[in-house]
C-alpha cells in the first residue's frame, strides 16, 4: 500500500515586489490547502475528492489567480477556467465560467453528471445551477487589488495531484487566466491533456505560459513518456518543462509515489507532504 501523496501549486512565474510582499499569505494558503486534502483522505475520501478540495481553498485565496483574486480579461471581467482527471479516465472541466464560487466544482459536476468533458461560457453556468452549485453574482471573484491593478501581473493559478492509499491518482488545476488576455480566450489549464492530466501511472497539473502548454499537449507528454519512454515521472516532466521555451512548470505525482516539480521560471509556489510527512514547501 502506497503512502499518499499530495502535491499543490500557486502558479509559476516572477512574482515582482509587490508579488513576494504577499509570500506569506501563499505560503498559509499552500499549507492550508495541503491540510484541506489531508483531511479528506483521512475521511475516506479519494484521490480526486482530495484534489478537488485543495483546488477550492486555493480559489478562496485572494493571493491566487483562481476563484477569488482572479485576473481580469482586456474587457475587465474574470473569465476562470478549471478541471479535474482521475487515473481511471473520469474527467470534466470548464472554460469562460464567471459565476461558480468554486470553478473546480462546477468541473467536478460536469465530470459526474454530464455525458461531456468540456463545457463552456452560460451553458456551463446554466449546467452548475441545475445540480446544485453554489453560484455567485458575476464579479463576485473581482478584489479591490486586481480592479486596481495594484500589482503586475503575477503568477497564481492553481492545481493539485494527488496519489490516495489505494493506489488512486488524480490531477485538478483551476485558473483565471492571463491578466488583460482576449475575452473567450481559454488556456490549458481546463484543456484534459494540456494543463491537466491523469491516468494509472501518474498526475499532472501546469502553470505558465498558456498557449505554450498546449501546443506542447505538456501534460499528456509526460504522462506519454511515462508510457512509452519508460522513464521516471521526475525525468519526464522534466524533459518536457526543458521542451517549452516560454514559461512552464508541472506538478506531478506517479503510482509509485514519485514527485516531481520541475519549472524553468523565477519562481514556482509549491507545496508536498508523503503520508503522515512534514509538508514541504518552496517558492522561488
Ligand atoms: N497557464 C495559465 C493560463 O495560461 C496561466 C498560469 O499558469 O499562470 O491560463
Amino acid at each position: 500500500v502506497p503512502a499518499p501523496v499530495i502535491v499543490v501549486h500557486g502558479g509559476a512565474g516572477a512574482r515582482g515586489r509587490a508579488g513576494r510582499a504577499r509570500d506569506a499569505e501563499a505560503r498559509d494558503g499552500l499549507a492550508a490547502a495541503v491540510a484541506c486534502a489531508t483531511a479528506v483522505l483521512d475521511d475516506g475520501g479519494d484521490a480526486l475528492d482530495a484534489a478537488q478540495a485543495a483546488v477550492e481553498s486555493l480559489e478562496d485565496r485572494p493571493c491566487f489567480n483562481a476563484g477569488i483574486g482572479s485576473v481580469l480579461t482586456s474587457a475587465g471581467q474574470a473569465e476562470m477556467d478549471a478541471a479535474l482527471m482521475d487515473g481511471r479516465g473520469r474527467a470534466g472541466a470548464v472554460a469562460i465560467v464567471r459565476t461558480p464560487r468554486h470553478p473546480i466544482a462546477l468541473a467536478r459536476a460536469v465530470l459526474e453528471h454530464s455525458a461531456h468533458v468540456l463545457l463552456g461560457g452560460e451553458g456551463a453556468e446554466a449546467f452548475g445551477a441545475a445540480h446544485g452549485v453554489d453560484a455567485v453574482p458575476p464579479g463576485f471573484h473581482v478584489t479591490d487589488r486586481e480592479r486596481a491593478r495594484a500589482v503586475p501581473p503575477s503568477p497564481g493559478t492553481v492545481g493539485a495531484v494527488v496519489l490516495d492509499a489505494r493506489g488512486g491518482l488524480a490531477a485538478a488545476t483551476s485558473t483565471g487566466g492571463m491578466r488583460g488576455q482576449h475575452p473567450g480566450r481559454v488556456g490549458d489549464s481546463p484543456l484534459i491533456g494540456a494543463g491537466t492530466y491523469a491516468d494509472e501511472r501518474c498526475a499532472i497539473s501546469a502553470s505558465g505560459h498558456g498557449e505554450a502548454l498546449i501546443r506542447a499537449v505538456a501534460a499528456h507528454e509526460v504522462a506519454a513518456l511515462v508510457q512509452h519512454a519508460r522513464l521516471g515521472v521526475a525525468e519526464a516532466a522534466e524533459r518536457v518543462v526543458a521542451s517549452i521555451a516560454t514559461d512552464a512548470a508541472l506538478i506531478a505525482v506517479g503510482a509509485d509515489g514519485s514527485v516531481a516539480l520541475p519549472f524553468n521560471t523565477k519562481g514556482f509556489s509549491r507545496a508536498w507532504r508523503r503520508g503522515d510527512g512534514p509538508v514541504r514547501l518552496a517558492i522561488e
